[in-house]
């Protein structure tokens, strides 16, 4: 997983979401910012989004929760992660055991499920998918045309070399 915000930003520094905490039982007030990671393997269509809660006042280093989830319905997940894979951590919202947790997390996702009550923060999310999707497309597209020249290269010596003997004969 790769932060949106190193390959975009710009638009990561405008449309990262934050909220600011005042006055809640079960979390230091202050404000606390939502980094969306998305997948960078090429040809994949996990459809997710990893989150981690950072703070300012922890130096934006601390994860404070780390939350994993995707907008589609539990049946894409079924299909996708197969046998293997339980749909129902894959669509999430919930806190990823492998990652970085804290006494806060529960606290922390149920501020995000009420975040994605808001219908324009989860297109938002689609849409950084999308983008940081097509990056890793176009990346990895680049990639294989540059290998595909490295081996036009090295034919061209041979192919070279046999028009040579032709001339010779
Ligand atoms: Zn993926």
């Amino acid at each position: 997983m790769i932060p949106f915000v190193e390959r975009f930003p710009v638009v990561g520094a405008r449309e990262t979401r934050s909220v600011t905490v005042t006055n809640r039982q079960d979390l230091p007030e202050g404000e606390y910012g939502f980094l969306e990671f998305y997948c960078g393997e090429p040809g994949c269509d996990c459809r997710r989004v990893m989150i981690d809660v950072l703070r300012p006042e922890t130096g934006w280093s601390k994860i404070w929760a780390t939350i994993s989830y995707g907008w589609e319905s539990l049946d894409f997940y079924a299909k996708w992660g197969g046998a293997a894979s339980d749909p129902l951590e894959m669509k999430g919202p919930y806190l990823d055991p492998l990652n970085p947790q804290t006494e806060y997390s529960s606290a922390l996702l149920n501020l995000f499920r009420f975040l994605l009550q808001s219908p324009d923060y989860v297109e938002r999310l689609k849409r950084h998918y999308q983008m940081f999707r097509d990056s890793v497309q176009k990346r990895s597209g680049r990639q294989a045309s540059l290998e595909s020249n490295r081996i036009e290269n090295k034919r061209k010596p041979l192919r070279d070399h046999r028009r040579r003997r032709q001339h010779l004969r």
